[in-house]
C-alpha cells in the first residue's frame, strides 16, 4: 500500500542533526519515505540497496525481496540512511520515551519455549508468584512521586485527555507473566480492578496474547468475553509479547507449545475490534531464517491493513544464556540493526518501531534512532524476562538517562504516554527533572 510523501531531503545517518520548527512538528500519519531525496554518500555500496530505495523513493510498497535485500547486505550507513528517511518522514527527529514501570506477575509457566531462561515448573527452585497485595505494593510504590501531568497534545494519531487530570509521575504499568497452571481468571481481573482502584490515571498495559488464551482456557469464555471482562476491569492495550516467529514450521521448533501464529494474530485482530491498541513483536537472532524475519513482518503488516490496531513494533533480541538455545551466539550489532531498519521499512502503516533498550542493549538502542526507531520505550524500573537471559543492560533507566541517549544522537526527546499522546510535566517537575513542561 503505497503512501503518499512530501520531498523534503533525509540527512543521512550522523548528518547535522539540528532539529528544526519543521522537525518538532511530527507528521501524525504514517507515510512513506520522500521522493527523489539525494543520495548521502554517492550512492550505496550495494545495487540491491539502490533498487529498494528506488522503490521506497516512488512510493512502491517494499515486498519480501526488498526486505531480504536489506538483511542480506553489508552497506549498514546505507541501510540505516534508506530507513531512517522513512522515520523523519513520520516523526522528524522526535524520539519518544515513557514512564513505565514493569511487573512481572510470575514466572511460573505450563510452557516450555526453548529459547526462554524466564519460567519455571510451579514449585520448582527459583519459581515465584506474586500476591496481588505485592504487586499493589509495588504499584503504588512506583507512583509515590505523584505529580500533575496532563497530555497536552496528540504525539502522534491519538486525542488529547482532559487537561490538568491529576496523574502519577508513571503513567504506564507493563504486566505480564508466565502461562500459571492454576491462578483463576479472577486473579488477573482483581489484579486490574485493584490496580484501575488504586492508581486510576495509570494506563494498564498487560496480558500478552499467549496470556489472553490461557485465561480463556482456564475461565471456558471466549477470547473476546475475556477481553471484555478485563477491559471493564481496566485493561488499557496489550502489549506484543509471544509472536516470536510467526512461521508456523520455525514456531514449532522454538515452543511448539505455544498458541499458533494464526491464532496470535486472531486475538490481536479481536482486541483491535474492541479497541484496544497493541503492539506487536518479533524475536529474532536465534534459529530462524532471514525469510522467516520478514515473512512474520509481512504477516504483522497484513493484519495492520484490516484493523489499524498496531501502535508500535518491538524488535526483540534473543538473549541465550540459561535458556536451552544457550549454545547459540545471538543476534549480532549490525544484525540488530538491520531488523530495525527492514522493520522500519517494511512496515509502513505501523507508525512507531521501538528500540526496547532492555534486549538490545543501551547503547544499540542509542544507534537504532538512526536505523529506523523512534521509540526508545520507558524507565522500565525492573525487568526480569531478559535480565534472566543474561541481559547486560541496567535494569531501571531514568529520565534523565532517556533524554540524554536521545538528545546524544541530536534528536527531540518526547514524553509519550501508552497511546503515544505527548505528555507535558508542570513547571516545578520540569525544573526537577529537565524535562520540558507545557506552554
Ligand atoms: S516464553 Fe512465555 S509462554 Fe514460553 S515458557 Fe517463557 S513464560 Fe512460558
Amino acid at each position: 500500500m503505497p503512501h503518499p510523501s512530501s520531498d523534503a531531503p533525509s540527512p543521512r545517518p550522523g548528518a547535522d542533526p539540528s532539529p528544526t520548527a519543521a522537525d518538532a512538528a511530527a507528521p501524525a500519519s504514517c507515510a512513506g519515505a520522500g521522493h527523489d531525496t539525494p543520495r548521502p554518500f554517492g550512492g550505496f555500496l550495494e545495487s540491491a540497496l539502490e533498487a529498494v530505495a528506488a522503490r521506497r523513493d516512488n512510493s512502491i510498497r517494499l515486498g519480501k525481496a526488498d526486505g531480504l535485500a536489506v538483511l542480506r547486505a553489508a552497506d549498514l550507513l546505507g541501510i540505516g540512511w534508506l530507513a531512517n528517511g522513512v522515520r523523519e518522514r513520520l516523526h522528524g527527529r522526535r524520539t519518544y520515551y515513557n514512564i513505565n514501570r514493569h511487573i512481572d506477575y510470575s514466572n511460573v509457566c505450563v510452557n516450555h519455549c526453548e529459547f526462554c531462561a524466564f519460567s519455571r515448573e510451579k514449585g520448582a527452585p527459583g519459581a515465584w508468584t506474586r500476591s496481588l497485595d505485592e504487586i499493589f505494593a509495588l504499584a503504588e510504590s512506583a507512583a509515590a512521586a505523584a505529580s500533575p501531568v496532563s497530555a497536552c497534545s496528540p504525539a502522534a494519531a491519538g486525542s488529547s485527555v482532559a487537561q490538568g487530570a491529576s496523574t502519577p509521575a508513571v503513567t504506564e504499568l507493563h504486566i505480564v507473566g508466565g502461562c500459571h497452571p492454576d491462578l483463576p481468571f479472577e486473579y488477573y481481573v482483581q489484579m486490574l480492578r485493584g490496580l484501575r482502584e488504586r492508581l486510576p490515571g495509570v494506563h494498564l498495559k498487560a496480558f500478552t496474547a499467549v496470556e489472553i488464551a490461557h485465561f480463556a482456557r482456564l475461565s471456558g469464555l471466549k477470547i473476546e468475553a475475556v477481553l471484555t471482562r478485563l477491559i471493564e476491569a481496566g485493561l488499557g492495550s496489550l502489549p506484543g509479547g509471544g509472536a516470536e516467529v510467526l512461521t508456523p514450521a520455525t514456531r514449532r521448533m522454538i515452543c511448539g507449545e505455544k498458541i499458533s501464529a494464526r491464532r496470535w494474530l486472531n486475538i490481536h485482530r479481536t482486541a483491535h475490534r474492541l479497541g484496544l491498541k497493541t503492539t506487536c513483536t518479533m524475536l529474532y537472532g536465534h534459529v530462524e531464517s532471514l525469510e522467516d524475519r520478514i515473512d512474520h513482518l509481512l504477516a504483522l503488516r497484513a493484519l495492520q491493513d484490516e484493523t489499524g490496531g498496531f501502535q508500535a513494533f518491538v524488535p526483540l533480541a534473543f538473549h541465550p544464556a540459561h535458556s536451552r538455545l544457550s549454545h547459540l551466539p545471538g543476534p549480532s550489532g549490525a544484525a540488530d540493526l538491520k531488523t530495525v531498519a527492514a522493520a522500519r521499512l517494511l512496515l509502513d502503516n505501523i507508525p512507531h518501531v521501538k528500540a526496547y533498550w532492555v534486549m538490545l542493549g543501551v547503547k544499540t538502542a542509542q544507534v537504532a534512532q538512526s536505523f529506523g526507531a523512534d521509540d526508545l520505550d520507558g524507565t522500565v524500573v525492573e525487568e526480569t524476562i531478559t535480565h534472566m537471559a543474561g541481559a547486560q543492560s541496567p535494569q531501571a533507566l531514568t529520565v534523565k538517562d532517556l533524554r540524554r541517549l536521545i538528545q546524544e544522537t541530536g534528536h527531540i526527546p518526547v514524553e509519550r504516554d501508552s497511546l503515544y499522546r505527548e505528555v507535558r510535566r508542570s513547571q516545578k517537575l520540569a525544573e526537577a527533572t529537565g524535562r520540558r513542561p507545557c506552554g
